[in-house]
């Protein structure tokens, strides 16, 4: 029974609720409520996540709902809390960190943990505001969104609203929060947060809650001798290794993976200065306050490693036999290149493996660097090359003709290998299905960003149609599809968020 039950101002969203995370008790949450905004507005929303969670047809006509996401109604049937975890930022040790603004209403009884981001300051806000700005918010709708229509691992988003609330950044901005949706939002610095404090037993209270409800077969498996723990490990990795190739294949770069903003269950994870790379540039840093290029693109796949290692060190106490801990590890440098050259594969229109596609698929993303160019327009350019035999548009995008030329070439000559000319247009199919007209470009977001700061969200409502069918054709919308304006490239997204 809720402690909330019986409040008569509750809303009720018509979902059952049961305690999830709460189960594990008092040293991995505090319980609170959200801090009210005032004088709430509906900015985004996702009928698909709303069927997910069985929300009725018209869950956004009552006000009480468009409180209660907004903090300033309970929630029928919940008792919201706080996570306590800690992580590793930019290859430091940061000590203890947690849900600084992101309230947990609770687990839906389909499995679904619902959570409120920048609804209001929590005991891990560390000086923060527990607030979420408008900005920042919407890429986060919309990404969560844009990855899932992309077939990529992703917490989702059910909403976001706003308020007028002022919240000061570099300067002053308004309020969001954004409705985030997903099985788990358990992170690799969970786990540190207990390891690093010497708490054994609540480190193992936790893996064995994350196995038995996410990862099952760890408890029968034969491998690592039966030992739960280190396949545990080296399913996560392997998920996350799963992750990282999607992101390399679409252009995706994260630009803050901390572990604390590492999934346990391998879903791309608290979107901040992301970006899907505009022109192709392996070096590309889209975190303004990543000085180093830590989290450059190319560096990502490494990264993710690092932060594996960081949970192999977290879960030792429990795997105890390092070496058992390592060869956990070892699944990510098997599993990366297999599935990395396997989506590149696809959007190349190849179903079956050769010798020779590793150089083809390097081949053609050198040639890309080389002239930095447009990543996503290049490869829908390409299938229409498959589909319609016209190479021009495709060619185009190149300086280097003869260098793109012979890249063609050896494509072509692949494809001729592999399959009779009749067979070109499954190929074609294949590129469509695997390569998107639309991404979040940076730019798009802005133009959305910044008609909604004058209350106009017809702009998130468009791009979220076209991301969440980014393969699909969608007539009249070659303005999404083109290239940057010269403008997006002065865009600076940092950490403030
Ligand atoms: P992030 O880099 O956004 O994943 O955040 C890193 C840590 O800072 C997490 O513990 C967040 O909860 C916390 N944090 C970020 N922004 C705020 C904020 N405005 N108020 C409170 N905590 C925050
Ligand atoms: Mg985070």
């Amino acid at each position: 029974m809720s402690l909330l039950a019986e409040d008569t101002a509750a809303a009720d969203l018509g979902v059952r609720w049961k305690p999830g995370f709460r189960v594990l008790g008092p040293a991995f949450l505090t319980e609170l409520r959200p801090t009210p905004l005032p004088d709430p507005y509906w900015v985004g929303h996702s009928d698909a996540v709303a069927g997910l969670l069985g929300l009725s047809a018209d869950w956004r006509q009552s006000d009480s709902t468009l409180a209660a996401l907004t903090g300033s109604v309970p929630v029928a049937g919940t008792q919201p809390f706080a996570t306590v975890y800690s992580g590793h930022q930019f290859g430091v040790w940061a000590g203890q960190l947690g849900d600084g603004r992101a309230i947990m209403l609770g687990e839906t009884e389909g499995g679904l943990e619902v959570q409120l981001k920048g609804a209001g300051r929590t005991p891990y806000s560390r000086g923060g505001d527990g607030r979420a700005v408008l900005r920042s918010s919407i890429r986060e709708f919309l990404c969560s969104e844009a990855m899932h229509g992309l077939g990529i691992p992703t917490t989702r988003a059910l909403c976001i609203t706003g308020s007028d609330a002022r919240v000061y950044r570099e300067e002053p901005e308004t309020a969001a929060v954004v409705t985030r949706v997903a099985p788990s939002f358990i992170r690799f610095g969970h786990f540190e947060h207990f390891a690093a404090n010497q708490r054994d037993a609540e480190l193992r209270a936790l893996a064995d809650y994350v196995i038995d409800r996410y990862y099952p077969a760890c408890r029968t498996t034969d491998r690592f001798g039966g030992n739960a723990y280190a396949a545990f490990l080296e399913a996560v990795s392997e998920r996350t290794a799963a992750l990282l190739a999607q992101w390399q294949a679409v252009g995706f770069c994260h630009g803050v993976m901390n572990t604390d903003n590492m999934s346990i269950l391998g879903l791309t994870i608290d979107y901040g200065p992301f970006q899907f790379l505009d022109g192709f540039d392996p070096r590309h840093i889209c975190n303004h306050s990543d000085t180093s290029g830590r989290y450059a693109f190319n560096q990502q796949p490494n990264v993710a490693y690092w932060n594996l290692f960081c949970l192999a060190q977290a879960l030792l106490p429990l795997i105890v036999d390092q070496e058992v801990a390592v060869a956990a590890l070892e699944s990510y440098k098997a599993v990366f290149p297999r599935e990395f050259e396997g989506r590149m594969r696809a959007k190349l229109g190849l179903t079956d493996s050769a010798e020779g596609d590793r150089a083809l698929i390097e081949g053609v993303l050198k040639l890309l660097a080389a002239e930095k160019v447009d990543y996503t327009i290049f490869w829908r350019r390409l299938s229409q090359h498959m589909a319609d035999g016209n190479a021009e548009p495709v060619r185009d995008l190149f300086l280097d003709r003869a260098g793109f030329d012979a890249w063609l070439l050896s494509f072509s000559e692949r494809h001729a290998q592999a399959r009779s000319p009749g067979q070109r247009s499954e190929a074609a199919d294949l590129m469509f299905k695997s390569n998107p007209r639309f991404v979040l470009r940076n730019h798009l977001g802005q133009q959305a960003i910044e008609a909604a700061a004058q209350k106009d969200f017809s702009g998130v409502a468009t791009l979220l149609n076209l991301l969440e069918t980014p393969f699909e054709e969608h007539p009249g919308a070659d303005a999404y599809a083109g290239f940057p304006p010269d403008w997006a490239s002065t865009i600076e997204i940092s950490c403030s968020s």
